[in-house]
């Protein structure tokens, strides 16, 4: 059974970080827990084993390791949406801003098509930046979108409600207020 208060146990709190007056959250420690992890994965899995979504797009780089479970588990083919420069063939690229700067977000152009649907995942949901950036890929591939979904929201950055604003039904599975 997932237990909401043994999972934020597992996510430190760590001040000042990347920069002063951040509360970074760090989900190490939950993946350093077999049991946090496999709790995690499996309120997913739970949550997805019936839905009708063609693809899992896992974010660059935190996202993957659940994503990558998520897939496992639902035998459902996996599109790694990575930082710019990473990955070797035809790319599409976006821009967009982070809660500690810009970066771009990058899918090879032939992982989707018109007609699939994709959950898209990561293991965090601040300014919803990552996300946004991610549904525009989808988008622009022609493909559609299932859900946005996170480990954790942090709702004081605004970035579910941008998400949901945008018509992108978005899960986590707590919050740190
Ligand atoms: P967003 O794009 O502003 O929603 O930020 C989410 C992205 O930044 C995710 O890929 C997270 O891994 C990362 N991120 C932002 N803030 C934190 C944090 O406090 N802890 C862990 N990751 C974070």
């Amino acid at each position: 059974i997932f237990d909401e208060c043994y999972i934020k146990s597992q996510i430190r709190a760590v001040p000042d970080f990347p920069k002063a007056g951040v509360i970074f959250r760090d989900i190490a420690p939950l993946f350093h827990s077999p049991k946090a992890t496999r709790m995690v994965a499996d309120s997913f899995i739970q949550r997805y084993v019936e839905a009708d979504f063609s693809h899992i797009g896992a974010m660059d780089a935190r996202g993957f390791i659940i994503g990558s479970i998520i897939a496992y588990e639902l035998n459902k083919p996996l599109v790694l949406f990575r930082k710019k420069g990473k990955l070797p063939g035809d790319v599409i690229t976006e821009p967009y801003a982070t809660e500690y700067g810009t970066a771009h977000l990058e899918i090879h152009s032939d992982s989707l098509c018109e007609g699939d649907s994709v959950l898209i995942f990561d293991d965090l949901i601040a300014t919803g930046g990552t996300l946004l950036a991610a549904a525009q890929l989808v988008r622009r591939l022609g493909a559609s979108l299932y859900e946005a979904a996170a480990i954790i929201d942090l709702p004081e950055l605004g970035g579910s409600q941008k998400l949901q604003d945008a018509g992108i039904p978005t899960y986590c599975l707590t919050a740190f207020a």
